[in-house]
């Protein structure tokens, strides 16, 4: 279902073409290939021939259910990323003021789900090396900084897993 929401305007089950003219690069145009993931594909190992996305890269395959649940269960993020890619990579990238509108959107949908994270995936500050700067995030740094936190994730609900496993 969610793989299909972030599909649904540009994947008719393989690369998409609806418009011709559209300069995004072909590698965003891939679902990941682990079963109900609701990330694009945007790396393609060698080994599995198939595009998965930066969670399911390099991850046992015997862990990908796990991980594909993670990123269910946080799907107010998920589809943040996915809404910041979109909107990044699409025809209002290049419109300042379309760009900061969906940005201030964005926070607005995910800041009542967030619960406890609110304050941590609040937009704020660039911060270099744990150190917050002067400089407000972009849409894309905090785009970064969610896909980051949900990989954080991902390496917690692994470990839990493996450590109720001994
Ligand atoms: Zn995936």
């Amino acid at each position: 279902m969610a793989r299909k929401e972030f599909n649904d305007h540009e994947y008719h089950g393989g690369r998409v073409t609806d418009d011709p003219l559209d300069d995004k690069p072909a590698r965003m145009r891939y679902p990941c290939a682990a079963n109900q993931c609701p990330m694009p594909g945007t790396i393609f190992p060698g080994n599995t021939r198939s595009w998965v996305c930066v969670y399911h890269c390099n991850a046992h395959s015997g862990d990908w259910p796990r991980i594909t649940q993670i990123l269910l269960d946080w799907q107010c993020v998920t589809s943040e990323i996915n809404a910041a890619r979109r909107a990044l990579t699409g025809e209002s990238a290049r419109d300042p003021v379309a760009i900061d509108a969906a940005f201030a959107a964005g926070w607005q949908r995910l800041e009542p789900l967030a619960g406890d994270w609110a304050e941590q995936l609040r937009p704020g500050n660039i911060r270099v090396r744990g150190v917050e700067s002067r400089h407000r995030e972009s849409y894309g740094d905090w785009a970064n900084r969610l896909t980051e936190f949900i990989g954080g994730r991902v390496l917690d609900g692994l470990t839990k897993r493996a450590g109720a496993a001994r």
